[in-house]
């Protein structure tokens, strides 16, 4: 066995750390290859680099020193509030966020998975096939930190109440939570209408949005966000509950396309 002296570590590793591949190190230094890559896997792993395996041991939730991706996180509430779901499945240490988005749109799904991703750095995140739609998962075990909103039963048999952080950083990112929101329970319609202008017959279009949610609390919150971008709503019933939320008045609805805009 050839001991190599900890001076040529040190170069392999600063030259791995500039980029230089495996094979180019081990050829300038005259060293094994796999030599090189071990070193590497060991350098990377004291570093908590190692793909998958970060050790994530604080989240903003348990330290606002820890860093969180507040539009990302926003966003990921508001798909959370709307059709998420937080399980402890036997088989992973950690618990698991599932939010379960139709295949009709598949850029959402994306779009859910990279606010994971920037949730959750370094937490690998999967697509489960489900009828019609794909479950988006992330585990880690600050879950319950990071959305409080958790309990048991169904969301609407319970108070939900975001916390002062989180209120902080809605009120910060107010139009990512309500995309969130709209893309989990939301939707966008088009009515349309004609009109005789100039003696010609012409086709008009009127986008509106609806947001459906039996939970009177997430339907305050996704009111309440609009009221506090100045946006107008009308509230709607069915079986003689409170039921739908409707934006349809034109400036609104303009914010609404700007800001949200299809479901893709
Ligand atoms: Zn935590």
């Amino acid at each position: 066995m050839i001991f190599h002296t900890l001076e040529v570590r040190h170069k392999a590793l600063a030259l791995l750390r500039d980029g230089v591949a495996n094979a180019e190190v081990a050829r300038r230094l005259d060293i094994p290859k796999g030599t090189i890559s071990y070193w590497k896997h060991m350098d990377r792993a004291k570093r908590g680099e190692c793909p998958g395996r970060r050790p994530v041991t604080f989240c903003f939730a348990c330290d606002d020193k820890v860093p969180l991706d507040k539009p990302a996180y926003a966003y990921l509430l508001g798909l959370y509030l709307g059709d998420g779901h937080i399980s402890f499945p036997r088989q992973h240490r950690a618990p698991s966020l599932m939010v379960s988005l139709d295949d009709a749109w598949p850029g959402i799904q994306s779009e859910c998975e990279q606010a994971m991703r920037r949730v959750f750095p370094g937490r690998a995140t999967c697509r489960v096939r489900s009828k019609g739609c794909h479950n988006i998962k992330v585990y880690s075990q600050h879950l319950l930190h990071l959305f409080p909103q958790h309990g048991p039963g169904r969301k609407h048999d319970r108070d939900i109440l975001l916390e002062p952080w989180q209120e902080t950083i809605v009120g910060a990112h107010p139009w990512e939570f309500l995309r969130g929101l709209i893309h989990s329970d939301g939707c966008r319609i088009t009515n349309w209408t004609t009109r005789l202008v100039a003696g010609e017959r012409k086709r008009y279009e009127y986008p509106r949005y609806w947001f459906t949610n039996v939970s009177d609390d997430i339907r305050k919150l996704y009111t309440d966000t609009l009221d506090l971008l100045g946006l107008e709503w009308t509230e709607c019933y069915r079986h003689g509950n409170p039921y739908n939320i409707s934006v349809a008045r034109k400036a609104s609805v303009a914010l609404m396309e700007a800001h949200i805009g299809p479901k893709y």
